[in-house]
């Protein structure tokens, strides 16, 4: 007999796939340009021209033999050590090779640090809206995911509530800024807060309480703000980074975890990190995406297009009386729908051929996902769809 719970999973049409097969549908009937695809949150800028260079180079200079070569189950240690560095020189961290872990994406970090320290009952706090795979992870780890449900007048954290939800179970919590799918980021304020508030729980349970810091869009910002690094912030940190979108490149599954030297049992738990990778089938992250990391780490594909489409149908959905918190970074915006059932609404999206993510999944309800990490010529065309879907509310 087959595994029940993977049949399931296997099974379960998730509303991506239900909008992918509807695009493909109605682009054969009416012609893809015509169809206004907000689903995915693919990168459309191309990788920096560094990426294909030293790819280029590698090919050219280095033997073959050992690009194409296993490394060592945590990476390359040149590479480790030259991610090290650039972040120390960048954020004045103290961090050597030994504390990064290469992985295949932010999707690996995330299920590395998950399972290597769950335990049975152990609980772990996600804030609304949250990236829907915490959930999957989470619970192939065998921990328990309790969502702190979202401030939704500007997604930021709501306090209050995540104090209540700490208590003797509690083994992590994690966070995403810029955020998928609001694309707020948390202010410095913020950030101050929740290290204040996890210090504090630290002490009056006396035990550690992880922080899972979930990056893969740290670069992706549209205003000089103060982004604390997490690791300067807060001694239990685990930063899950990756460069599918800051390199555009989701594609080719890079990314690594940076361990803070002041975690609680440091060794043990890297010792854990090393374990649950191997429990997990991850053997080592693509050998030549970590040479090509370390030597892009820091570059950043062109952001400017994702302001300008940001920029665009921001100011356009607020003319048409879409209400939506201003994000500054990442490629999403995340406005309320106009009646309370968001898949509803995204159902009358379809019929302008606007193709939109209702946000149950998210942790969040009544709000819909739009990944404008499209052409802007998408973003002009589908303006008239959005307008015409507002009007179906009485507005517009
Ligand atoms: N975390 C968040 C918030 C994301 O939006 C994504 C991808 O969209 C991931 C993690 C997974 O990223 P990766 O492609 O590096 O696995």
């Amino acid at each position: 007999m087959i595994s029940k719970k993977m049949l399931e999973a296997g099974s379960r049409k998730s509303i991506i796939r239900v909008i992918y097969d509807f695009g493909k549908e109605r682009a054969a009937q009416i012609g893809a340009e015509n169809v206004y695809d907000f689903s995915l949150g693919n990168p459309s800028v191309p990788a920096p021209e560094i990426v294909h260079q030293s790819m280029k180079k590698m090919m050219e200079e280095e033997d073959s033999v050992e690009i194409h070569g296993y490394t060592h189950l945590q990476g390359d240690i040149n590479v480790r050590n030259k991610i090290a560095a650039d972040i120390n020189k960048k954020h004045g961290t103290s961090l050597t090779g030994g504390n990064i872990y290469m992985t295949t994406g932010a999707t690996a970090s995330l299920r590395i640090c998950f399972s290597a320290i769950a335990n049975p009952g152990d609980e772990f706090l996600v804030i609304a809206p949250f990236f829907p795979e915490y959930r999957v992870g989470i619970e192939q780890a065998g921990g328990t995911m309790v969502v702190i449900p979202a401030r939704t007048t500007d997604f930021q954290i709501d306090f209050e509530a995540l104090e209540k939800a700490i208590n003797p179970a509690t083994k992590a919590v994690i966070i995403n800024s810029p955020n998928n799918p609001s694309g707020v980021v948390y202010t410095r304020e913020t950030i101050d807060r929740l290290t204040g508030l996890l210090k504090k729980k630290q002490d009056e349970l006396g035990q550690p309480i992880y922080l899972i810091s979930d990056e893969p869009y740290r670069e992706i910002l549209f205003s000089k703000i103060d982004m604390p690094y997490l690791l300067n912030e807060y001694d239990n940190t685990m930063v899950c980074y990756s460069y599918s979108k800051s390199l555009s490149i989701p594609g080719e599954r890079i990314g690594y975890i940076a361990f803070s030297p002041k975690l609680t049992d440091y060794n043990e738990l890297f010792t854990a990190a090393c374990g649950s990778a191997r429990y997990l089938g991850f053997v080592n992250a693509p050998s030549m995406f970590q040479k090509v990391a370390a030597a892009c780490n820091g570059e950043v594909a062109n952001i400017e297009i994702y302001r300008k489409n940001r920029d665009l149908l921001y100011e356009a959905l607020i003319s048409y009386g879409y209400e939506c918190v201003k994000p500054e970074g990442a490629f999403y915006l995340f406005p309320k729908a106009m009646e309370e059932d968001a898949s509803a609404f995204c159902a009358k999206g379809r019929e302008f051929n606007l193709l939109l993510l209702p946000s149950d999944d998210f942790g969040c309800k009544g709000h819909v996902r739009i990944a404008y990490c499209v052409d802007p010529m998408v973003i002009e065309r589908s303006l008239p769809a959005f307008k015409k879907l507002a009007e179906c509310y009485g507005r517009g």
